[in-house]
């Protein structure tokens, strides 16, 4: 069976966590497209010229410990900005939502440039200082000394770069469900993101 979940929205909303979650409930395949903007940022930051970086990819490259630095959040934002970028990305990115037994995508374009027919699509947001608030508290946790200020400038600095870059930018697909978290709690975004998956897969039985 194929069905495709496509997950979008800005830095730090929850796309990862929604994404996870619904992997875990449904027993899709997840595949956080945000890693492979990052890998291709930690390779130009390492010299290597970001198109050559994106054909060459490999998968461990998008293994690589150090992907979550503000650093490389800053150069994947740049990076995928670049045309030869993403088209050298989308290949692997469409067999992996192609795969049997399903699949959830988290990123910017997955519900209108790379899965425009996925079964689900949701557009996750929340506040720009409560997605500064979520990504401070999980920066410090994994030992990074940054203030919430400096996160927040970042995350509306990435928003901006996203949304208004002419190549797949930042947006929500005509028909993806809008999803505010700010309010909600994991649990909570978690249910109704996966009573949209259900209602989704019953229809097809
Ligand atoms: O999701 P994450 O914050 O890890 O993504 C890092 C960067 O990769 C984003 O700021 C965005 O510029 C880029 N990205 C993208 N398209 C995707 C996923 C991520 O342009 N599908």
């Amino acid at each position: 069976m194929q069905f495709t979940v496509a997950i979008d929205g800005p830095a730090a909303a929850g796309k990862g966590t929604i994404a996870r979650g619904l992997a875990e409930t449904f027993g899709f395949a997840h595949l956080d497209t945000g890693l492979l903007y990052r890998a291709v940022g930690r390779r130009m930051l390492d010299g290597t010229p970001p198109e050559i970086a994106a054909a060459t990819l490999r998968l461990r490259d998008i293994a690589r410990p150090d992907l979550r630095t503000p650093e490389v959040s800053d150069a994947s934002s740049q990076v995928a900005a670049i045309a030869e970028v993403r088209n050298a990305l989308v290949h692997f990115q469409r067999d992996f939502a192609g795969r049997d037994g399903g699949a959830v995508l988290d990123g910017r374009d997955i519900g209108t440039v790379i899965c425009p027919d996925a079964h689900v699509k949701l557009f996750v947001s929340a506040t720009p200082e409560v997605r500064a608030y979520r990504r401070w508290l999980e920066l410090t946790d994994a030992g990074h000394e940054i203030s919430e200020a400096d996160v927040l400038a970042d995350v509306l600095a990435r928003d901006k770069r996203d949304s208004e870059r002419e190549d797949a930018p930042l947006k929500p697909a005509a028909d993806a469900v809008m999803f505010d978290t700010s309010r909600m709690t994991i649990d909570e975004a978690l249910e109704q993101a996966a009573s949209l998956v259900r209602t989704q897969l019953e229809a097809r039985r």
